[in-house]
């Protein structure tokens, strides 16, 4: 197949080093902002030729799939960049990790658009971040539209790199994404925030050299990719108050216990929270 990406960064060259380690089947080529960003995913084997121009990619108008892996509120001006370059046929799909404000629109400017949310990350970004296999064993959201083929061939390439299809309305995805993903996201920042404002300078640099594998699981998303944050908040804002509002309550609940000194009410919170951990966590 002949495929697109659109933004060579941490997913986008993930994704392309996956498709190119499939021998023979694809040809790769990718778009990005920064003409060193495309000199290192040609270097990096992430796509076999790039350019900041589409006018400058080889073969563009043969293109089956493009794959729109740019930040959020770049997704909608790269489809519009894009159309002039391919055929009517083409399938446009993207990464982003809100759906609502981008499927319906992402239809209305091409039809075999399909909405696309990879659940894969890691706390960097850029080119360099890239990495094989990181949607392996990974859930992908696709949010069903008009054309019922290209979301198959959508799928297709996803389970190719080993990742599992979930189907969703763009509205659902942003709800659910809303609790596992971006809430996570800000409660986790939070957590760094709060720690920051120890006032004492002795007990802060303690707590950094003690700090183990608990701070690292419970901060290491608030401290990923500020600008991917910032747009999760941006684009998916009233889901991520309303879920706020409802931790910020159920915060306050285990304040008062632990005020109230009623332990017997925190175990019990916490039995319950327990036994929640594997409906959301399979290890
Ligand atoms: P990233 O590592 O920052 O990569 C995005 C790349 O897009 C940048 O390296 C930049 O390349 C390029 N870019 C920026 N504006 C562009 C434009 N107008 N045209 C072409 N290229 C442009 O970000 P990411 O983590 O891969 O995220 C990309 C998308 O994936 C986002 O929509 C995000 O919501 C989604 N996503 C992210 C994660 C995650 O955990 N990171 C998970 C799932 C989905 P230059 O170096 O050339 O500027």
């Amino acid at each position: 197949m002949n495929i697109g990406i659109v933004g060579l960064g941490l997913i986008g060259g993930s994704l392309g080093l996956d498709l190119r380690s499939q021998p023979n089947l694809h040809y790769v080529w990718g778009i990005s902002r920064n003409q060193t960003t495309c000199d290192r995913a040609v270097a990096l084997g992430a796509v076999d030729v790039a350019s900041q121009n589409f006018a400058s990619i080889p073969q563009i108008d043969r293109t089956d799939v493009v794959f729109i892996c740019t930040p959020i509120s770049a997704i909608l001006s790269a489809i519009t960049s894009v159309i002039p370059h391919i055929s009517q046929t083409a399938i446009i799909t993207d990464v982003g990790s809100v759906k609502s404000s981008i499927s319906l629109q992402g239809q209305m400017l091409w039809s075999r658009f399909v909405g696309g949310h990879p659940m894969a990350g890691t706390a960097f970004s850029g080119i360099e971040a890239a990495e094989r296999s990181l949607f392996q064993q990974r859930v992908c959201v696709l949010t069903p539209g008009i054309d019922r083929a290209a979301l198959e061939m959508v799928r297709s390439i996803w389970e190719s790199v080993g990742a599992t299809v979930y189907e969703s309305s763009p509205e659902a995805h942003d709800r659910a994404v809303a609790w596992i993903s971006h809430l996570p996201v800000i409660v986790s920042a939070g957590l760094l925030l709060a720690a920051q404002r120890e006032g004492n300078d002795e007990i802060s640099q303690l707590a950094q050299k003690l700090a183990s594998s608990g701070f690292r699981d419970t901060s290491r998303v608030g401290g990923g990719n500020p600008e991917l944050g910032r747009m999760m908040a941006e684009y998916n804002q009233t889901a991520l108050l309303d879920h706020l509002y409802s931790y910020q309550q159920t915060l306050q609940d285990l304040i008062t216990m632990i005020e109230q000194g009623q332990w017997q009410e925190i175990q019990t919170a916490l039995e319950v929270a327990q036994h929640l951990r594997p409906l959301y966590v399979r290890e």
